[in-house]
């Protein structure tokens, strides 16, 4: 009785999970080269991409081809686009379609290819690419990240692409800034601008949506995997202005997010070791503490920690992670590169672990950025003090990188295996802001809830029609499912 029983099990383990371990040998073959890890790594289900800066996401050649469809013109000394009429030491962009030394030139010019530090380093380089090609509108090309994402299996992406410059910044300026900010809140909300500022947010997410599915032709091909992928939009403050403008702000992109659903949730950009960031980042934690007592549903992540020793003071490394999670009450933190430098790390680490804060980890990124790389990055630390963690790109077009890049990097740098990779996968749904709730009964991924314990019955069928997170989950699974079987 004994030996059948055994065997069972066995037989009941083996139909559990067949071709998981098929996978797991070919993955032990292949995680050594890295062409075939690549390939492997391409095909493999990816979840989503939570940090993605829309204009940084684009590839130069993609702002070059629209700068010489819309007449725009290249200042061939500073090496940007820049607007029409050309003259003096500026050409017609169309010269980069067919001269091949302006557009290499071009091409390093709005990227890190070919980047060798010298008197520039790789970040000014990397911050200076956004004013190069900022004279094209990157709201045309949405379509560019959904294809690239689909194409390696991806199904979601939060796109960094709305921010508070301009006109809300001005409505702040004139504002002013009391010390309640209570009292300023009031002044801007009474202002005939600011809900037609916060619905020109509405509108800009209508041009990028409209933009994305001609371009994709979702009208005709709604079930492509580039359509079918999932695209929400976080709003974005910009750091470096002043305090007043940085508060309305913050007001503009909690109530555009608290109004739209297609707006997730909102974060923090601009470098953090600006001079601005660096003497306004407590009373900016503070901003945001207070937006979140208004708008509690709106979420939020925030760039935090994206500094190292030698950039900005020994002191200025202290406390911007520790603040964007007590004060702020961030979700999930962007980069959190220096967490070892905070005033008591261990301390910090539990805290983002009980409080569940994600971290997104951008290891291109913080390489070409701040050259943190190798065993000076935190992603093992966090993974070791059960902090959860995501891959992601922050800035692919920019790094000339990808999703795929970053799990590579992830297996050949901190030799992470295929059933943490798929965890990695799965936190950055679990962890995502697409609304609803989550398919799992905890993030530790061993059960569906209750509603899905029988994945086909109507229960489950509703419950995922009610929640798009769970809905997307479901998808990964099973994108799992398929990717495994297709292994041999
Ligand atoms: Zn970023």
């Amino acid at each position: 009785m004994k030996k059948i029983l055994a065997l069972l099990v066995v037989l009941s383990a083996a139909a559990q999970a067949p071709s998981s371990n098929v996978v797991e040998r070919r993955f032990a073959e292949i995680r050594k080269n890295p062409l075939e890890l690549h390939a492997f790594l391409y095909r493999m289900p990816k979840g989503g991409d939570l940090h993605n800066h829309l204009s940084g996401a684009i590839y130069a050649e993609t702002f070059l081809k629209a700068a010489a469809d819309k007449g725009l013109c290249l200042d061939t000394k500073a090496l940007a686009i820049v607007p029409a009429p050309c003259s003096g030491g500026s050409v017609d962009a169309k010269q980069a379609q067919t001269d091949n030394d302006l557009r290499n030139a071009m091409i390093d010019a709005l990227s890190m290819r070919n980047f060798v530090p010298g008197r520039e380093s790789g970040h000014d380089h990397f911050f200076a690419t956004f004013a190069k090609f900022g004279a094209v509108n990157s709201n045309d090309f949405v379509s560019e990240i959904a294809q690239r994402a689909a194409d390696q299996n991806e199904s979601y992406v939060e796109l960094m692409s709305l921010s508070g410059g301009g006109a809300i910044n001005a409505l702040g300026v004139s504002t002013g800034l009391d010390t309640d900010f209570a009292v300023t809140y009031r002044k801007l909300e009474q202002s005939p601008n600011f809900a037609s500022l916060v619905k020109g947010l509405s509108t800009r997410v209508d041009d990028m949506e409209q933009m994305r599915r001609a371009a994709l032709r979702c009208d005709s091909a709604p079930n492509s995997p580039a359509c079918r992928l999932q695209v929400h939009y976080v709003y974005q403050v910009l750091r470096e202005f002043p305090k007043a403008g940085v508060f309305a702000q913050v007001m503009c992109g909690f109530a555009a997010a608290a109004a739209d659903p297609r707006i997730v949730g909102v974060n923090f950009v601009q470098p953090e070791d600006g001079v601005t960031s660096m003497r306004d980042y407590h009373l900016q934690m503070q901003m945001v503490g207070y937006a979140r007592k208004i708008y509690p549903k709106v979420h939020l992540t925030l760039h935090a920690g994206e500094l190292a020793l030698g950039l900005v003071p020994p002191d200025g490394l202290t406390f911007h992670i520790r603040e964007a999670v007590e004060i702020a009450h961030a979700e999930r933190i962007g980069h959190g590169v220096d967490v070892t430098y905070e005033t008591n790390p261990e301390a910090l680490l539990k805290a983002m672990r009980d409080r569940k804060v994600a971290v997104e980890i951008n290891l291109t990124s913080n390489d070409v950025i701040l050259g943190i790389a190798g065993a000076d990055h935190p992603f093992p630390l966090y993974r070791k003090a059960g902090v959860p963690v995501l891959l992601s790109t922050d800035d692919e077009g920019v790094s000339r990188a990808d999703l795929t890049r970053e799990y590579e990097r992830a297996v050949s740098t901190y030799h992470v295996g295929y059933a943490e990779l798929k965890d990695l996968a799965r936190n950055s749904l679990e962890f995502s802001f697409a609304p609803g709730a989550s398919f799992w009964e905890s993030a530790k991924y061993q059960a569906p809830v209750k509603a899905c314990a029988a994945r086909q019955s109507a229960p489950c069928k509703e419950y995922l029609e009610k929640n798009e997170k769970a809905r997307l989950q479901a998808d990964l699974e099973d994108r799992f499912e398929a990717f495994e079987k297709s292994i041999h």
